[in-house]
């Protein structure tokens, strides 16, 4: 059983805002900002460059790679922790890449979050061998793995319409036609039960700021297959992930295991954050937040298509078939959204037209969701969204 009502309890969501957004950048758990400031006063103000071994910044990488293994499915050993998503991708696809050396295409699809496909851009570049990123419709993935693909890299829930990818067909397919995969689950990590393991996955990234409310800029995770570790050589050989850094050998050997992924410093005080955001997690189902998250998602489904006509589903009907993000269509969606925020219903925009919701049940009840379609509605009859303040973009929507 798992008691929402205590999760709800561990979060500082401000006085009037319901927050459907957690999918982007997750609330802050409360107890996190009282453990980052201890991690500053007490380990860095007093303990100086001794922290790293006396309060064991070294290893937080590792540590919290532990605590995030259970959470998609990991077994110990085989997650560890830096850097953003971004560069884990790259560091994930290179190493796939090298396993599979005579083939030239990596293969992902039009669903995938734009960064993931520049990261696989720059790599091919990078490599100079004629490589073919290939992207399909997410409907086409399947029948688009061939034997000339060396590597699958999809992202598990489409950012913009939560399509959810089903992880182990895809992955049994890629497998049979001799493809390495390489999993992001951005939209997964805290959204619903993943299951490496049980998949057979080689390598998986992830996000820890969306629904693991590590905070803003959190570093990401990457997840190796152990039967690869020792064989994933790793693209971005920084000292960090030497086999031994402080002996400052002239060469690159690479560390045993998953901490070969690590590349510079780890950042202390984000990974204090993020240890911290991971206590949220004791005793929390995954299975439970997976079925509470479709009773929302179809809640809001439902209460949209009562109480807001103007707005298209765009994405799947079937609960099954969906992350925990909901998106609709409005050729204003923008405005929409922004005017939203004014009232304290948080939310995001998606060019080129789609309003998105997140559906944590960490945090959020029926009551939100119900209170929010009241005020989205209410914006939809009155047209109140059509005002210029609502109309001028900022550099982050
Ligand atoms: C959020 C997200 C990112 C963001 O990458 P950063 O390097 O952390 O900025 C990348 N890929 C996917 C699939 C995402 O959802």
């Amino acid at each position: 059983m798992t008691d929402f009502a205590r999760t709800r309890a561990l979060f500082d969501l401000p006085e009037g805002v319901i927050y459907l957004d957690g999918n982007s950048l997750g609330p802050l758990p409360r107890h996190a900002a009282a453990h980052v400031a201890r991690v500053m006063t007490e380990e860095w103000g007093t303990q100086l460059i001794r922290g790293w071994n006396g309060a064991g910044w070294f290893t937080l990488p590792e540590r919290l790679g532990e605590r995030i293994a259970p959470l998609i499915g990991a077994q110990p050993g085989s997650v560890t922790v830096g850097d953003t998503l971004s560069i884990k991708v790259y560091q994930a696809l290179a190493a796939a890449l090298d396993l599979v050396p005579d083939r030239r295409v990596v293969l992902s699809d039009s669903g995938n979050f734009p960064s993931d496909l520049y990261m696989a851009e720059g790599l091919l570049r990078s490599l100079g061998r004629g490589h073919e990123l290939r992207v399909v419709a997410p409907e086409a993935v399947a029948a688009a793995i061939t034997d000339e693909v060396a590597v699958l890299m999809l992202t598990q829930v489409d950012y913009r319409t939560g399509r959810l990818h089903d992880m182990k067909a895809l992955t049994d397919r890629a497998r049979a036609a001799g493809a390495i995969t390489v999993w992001d689950l951005a939209h997964s990590a805290g959204a619903l039960p993943v299951d490496l393991s049980g998949c057979d996955t080689d390598f998986a990234v992830g996000c820890t700021y969306k629904y693991l409310n590590g905070g803003p800029g959190a570093p990401a995770f990457i997840h190796i297959a152990p039967r690869l570790t020792d064989r994933a050589r790793p693209a971005l050989s920084g000292w960090m992930g030497h086999a031994a850094p402080f002996a400052f050998e002239p060469g690159y050997r690479p560390a045993a295991g998953r901490a070969r992924m690590r590349v510079g410093t780890p950042p202390v005080i984000a990974l204090a954050a993020l240890d911290a955001a991971l206590d949220v997690w004791e005793g929390v189902s995954l299975q439970a937040v997976r079925r509470a998250s479709q009773e929302l998602a179809d809640l809001l489904i439902a209460e949209v298509a009562a109480r807001c006509p103007e707005l298209t589903l765009a994405s799947p009907r079937d609960a099954q078939a969906r992350g925990s993000q909901v998106s609709f269509a409005h050729p204003q969606g923008y405005a929409v959204m922004q005017a939203l925020i004014a009232r304290g219903v948080i939310g995001d925009f998606r060019a080129p037209d789609l309003l998105r919701f997140g559906l944590t049940p960490l945090y959020l009840s029926a009551e939100d969701v119900r209170a929010a379609v009241a005020i989205l509605a209410e914006i939809l009859d009155t047209r109140a969204w059509d005002r210029p303040e609502y109309h001028a973009r900022a550099a982050v929507t």
